[in-house]
């Protein structure tokens, strides 16, 4: 707690100790949580990390860090990269193949379990409590397990409930804090992976190098992320089509030549993006990365957004936790949403324009990516962090009438539907 506390804080902050009341409990230890977690652990509030897995544990992932990432790190934290990614090999469901290679380092790759462990480590070290092995069941803000208007109940698995002043929902895709906030949900698609250990010459192959093959159904595509002597090969589609998922995974593995080669992992793993008017708050519960559906749209990065959003969160909880009524923790809610809107929103919408592109003309960014010295120099600038899909988009014309065009088409195809119900 502050030590600049008024003496009827410290009336508080003792009525706290006595009924342990947090000032900040974090649900969910990935990098949205951690981060958060951080985030309001250096303020010197008191803050819960809750987490149901044992860590480090496995996240189906391609754990690729592009330089947004990197830069929503905590101060002095040091990414565990298992490769470095010099080059890029593209192809439309493996034809037209290609490999572009830059100098400079595009983005790097690392574990998941390595990465989110050492990220709960680094909020530890600001002074976070971590508890492993605990399932938060809901969340209430009224009711008799609530003992006043300004906490929050957070009741595990098992009946025990913990109190909180505010609480940040970071638990994932699958989150419960996001259905009690009301998250609402715009796209929902399915990736599917496979860890593949690989002999030394097939890793030395892949040393330094990914491949993205753009998929066969709309909005699909694939990857394999090297990562010493283990290959991540995934894939992702539109939920719904599991069965031509799975498929082209298969078929991705065995064109690729890996078939003969036993997975050590083989997962599956639900992506969601927030529809534009999604709430990202409710009383004084706020949720963030996976849990408030907040991903790049296109290529459906969500590490970055989860560390960004994450940190947002764990600041404005920490504001939360201090308003002495629903008015003042509404209005500080209501600052955190905006601060998300302005950021990740913007570059939402942009990768939203660009999936619907994308999944018109897949062709057409596969020619630009390979064949157009302007695509892959905007390619690489958003993957070492230069500049954003929003910024990009803002600063080229011709991209914005092409996404303009795009916008006009889609509106033109929505028009008869929207007459049709309308009748
Ligand atoms: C196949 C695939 C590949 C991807 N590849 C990339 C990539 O290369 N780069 C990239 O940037 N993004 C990628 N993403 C997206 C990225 O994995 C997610 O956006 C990111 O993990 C979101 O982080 P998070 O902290 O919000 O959620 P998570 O990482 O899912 O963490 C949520 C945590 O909450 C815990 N939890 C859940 N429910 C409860 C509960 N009730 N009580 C307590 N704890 C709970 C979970 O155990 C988990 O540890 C990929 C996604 C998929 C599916």
């Amino acid at each position: 707690m502050s030590s600049e506390n008024s003496p009827a804080d410290d009336e508080n902050s003792s009525a706290d100790d006595a009924r342990q009341v947090w000032d900040v409990v974090v649900v969910g230890a990935g990098p949205a949580g951690a981060s958060a977690a951080y985030a309001a652990a250096v303020t010197g509030r008191r803050v819960l990390l809750l987490e149901k897995a044992e860590l480090p544990r496995y996240k189906t992932c391609g754990g690729g860090i592009i330089g947004p990432s990197r830069d929503a790190l905590p101060p002095g934290f040091e990414l565990p990269f298992r490769d470095r990614v010099h080059a890029v090999t593209f192809s439309n469901n493996g034809r037209f193949t290609r490999t572009r290679r830059s100098r400079q380092m595009l983005f790097g790759l690392i574990n998941r379990p390595e990465f989110d462990h050492q990220l709960v480590e680094h909020a530890q070290k600001a002074g976070a409590e971590l508890r492993t092995g605990v399932t938060v069941q809901r969340v209430e803000q009224h009711g008799s397990a609530v003992p006043d208007r300004r906490t929050v109940a957070v009741v595990l698995q098992g009946g025990e409930t913990l109190l909180a002043r505010a609480v940040v929902g970071a638990d994932g895709s699958a989150s419960r804090i996001g259905a009690h906030v009301g998250v609402k949900l715009d796209q929902v698609d399915l990736g599917l992976e496979a860890e593949i250990p690989v002999p030394e010459t097939v890793a030395e192959d892949w040393k330094g190098r990914v491949l993205i093959d753009w998929g066969p159904m709309p909005g699909s595509y694939g990857w394999v992320f090297p990562k010493g002597d283990t290959l991540t090969v995934g894939v992702i589609s539109a939920r719904g089509e599991g069965a031509a998922t799975k498929r082209y995974l298969e078929d991705f593995i065995g064109r690729l030549g890996l078939a003969g080669f036993e997975p050590s992992i083989s997962s599956g793993h639900l992506t969601r993006c927030r529809a534009d008017d999604s709430p990202l708050s409710r009383g004084r519960v706020v949720v963030c990365g996976d849990a408030a559906g907040l991903l790049e749209p296109w290529t459906r990065e969500g590490i970055s957004f989860a560390l960004r959003s994450g940190r947002l969160a764990g600041e404005w909880a920490v504001r939360i936790s201090e308003a002495h009524d629903a008015v003042d923790a509404r209005r500080q809610a209501l600052n955190y949403a905006f601060a998300i809107k302005a950021g990740l929103g913007v570059e939402m919408s942009v990768g939203k324009r660009l999936l619907t592109l994308f999944e018109r003309r897949p062709g057409l960014f596969h020619a630009a990516l390979t064949g157009v010295r302007p695509a892959w120099r905007a390619f690489t600038d958003i993957t070492r962090g230069r500049t954003t899909l929003g910024e990009l988009i803002r600063s080229h014309p011709m991209a914005q009438r092409a996404l303009s065009a795009v916008d006009r088409r889609q509106a033109a195809t929505a028009e008869p539907v929207a007459e049709e119900s309308g009748s």
